[in-house]
């Protein structure tokens, strides 16, 4: 009989699903500050995956994209362990902003993760977290999107080394653009990878897409790339679908060259090759004169966009992909 999954407050049985929390930390009216998490305890022996949802509280595709998996999940059948996190960062979720409004001075956790026990607020949110993953997680996915600004389309950015790069080659069809990022930053997928394990930030949504049926088609496509994640390491029984090659690359954010209304062009197609100065937008002043004209900088490709009008010289308005290199050996032989 496999042993029980012990994390956080619960013990979770092999072949059962089960809740957790990660205690972090007291509130003013003597309730636990918690992270709750959701397992599937496999029957069988396998790797174990994280799927950390809402590091930013504004990116509510992971909470939802977990939960369509779980409604998927049969722990009888199951060879490994799930463990999701619909929000790593649950203040900020409430507030429905990147960072929790109370702590002004580690805002952002994907800047400072894994954070430290005796620091600021979301540091010490962030080492709740990271002590109760570090040595019981094989496979790390973090899932982001654009939030309230911004829409991102499938992108991967992958820790630089090979198992990060099969992770993110795992997640399946739609999911070829595959950007290289550091080790050993301030981010989870980093962290992990600075381990030796396999780390991935992948971007899919915003705010934009969360009204009825657009949430659920992106969840949906989310949970299709985990259960795919799951088929090719056998933690669940049937066959991964791949890319057929991975465009890889890097960022180049465009920012608001000027301050006003953005509006993008309305022949913008997202994750397609485009030349150098393809029109991307347009940046009004409130006469309705144009102030600024965004084109596209090099030969690329369009993976987000801003979403909210609204916009101040300096902020995002494009996330523009230049690839480098086109590749089709991420899958081991
Ligand atoms: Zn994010």
């Amino acid at each position: 009989m496999r042993e029980a999954f012990e994390i956080g407050n619960a013990r979770i049985d092999a072949g059962t699903m089960g809740r957790a929390a990660l205690h972090v930390g007291p509130a003013a009216d003597g309730r636990s500050r918690e992270i709750p998490l959701l397992i599937c305890h496999g029957a069988k022996d396998g790797p174990v995956v994280w799927i950390n949802g809402a590091t930013h509280g504004d990116e509510p595709e992971g909470a939802f994209s977990i939960f369509r998996l779980f409604d998927a999940l049969d722990a009888a059948q199951v060879s490994g362990t799930v463990v999701g996190v619909p929000a790593m960062n649950v203040p900020a979720f409430e507030a429905g902003k990147r960072g929790d409004p109370l702590d002004s001075f580690t805002y952002d956790m994907n800047r400072m993760y894994p954070g430290r026990a005796d620091g600021y607020p979301t540091e010490r949110a962030a080492w709740a977290h990271w002590v109760a993953m570090k040595d019981t997680c094989d496979l790390q996915i973090a899932i982001h999107s654009g939030g309230e600004h911004s829409f991102l389309a499938h992108m991967i950015f992958a820790s630089d080394n090979p198992q990060s790069l099969e992770l993110a080659a795992a997640m399946g069809e739609p999911w070829d653009l595959v950007f290289r990022s550091g080790v050993g930053g301030g981010n989870p997928a980093s962290q992990m990878a600075e381990l030796g394990k396999a780390g991935i930030t992948v971007e899919l949504g915003g705010n934009c897409r969360t009204l009825t049926s657009d949430f659920h088609t992106v969840a949906d496509d989310l949970a299709a790339g985990y259960l795919n994640v799951m088929r090719h390491y056998g933690m669940v029984s049937g066959e991964a679908a791949y890319a057929p090659e991975w465009r890889m690359g890097h960022q180049q954010a465009l920012l608001a060259p000027a301050s006003g209304m953005w509006v993008g062009d309305a022949g913008v197609t997202f994750e397609t090759a485009m030349p150098a100065g393809t029109p991307l937008g347009k940046i009004y002043d409130l006469y309705g004169d144009v102030r600024a004209d965004v084109v596209a900088p090099e030969d690329g490709l369009v993976f987000g966009l801003r979403s909210r009008p609204a916009v101040i010289e300096g902020e995002w308005c494009c996330f523009y992909g230049i690839i480098d290199e086109v590749r089709n050996d991420l899958i081991p032989e």
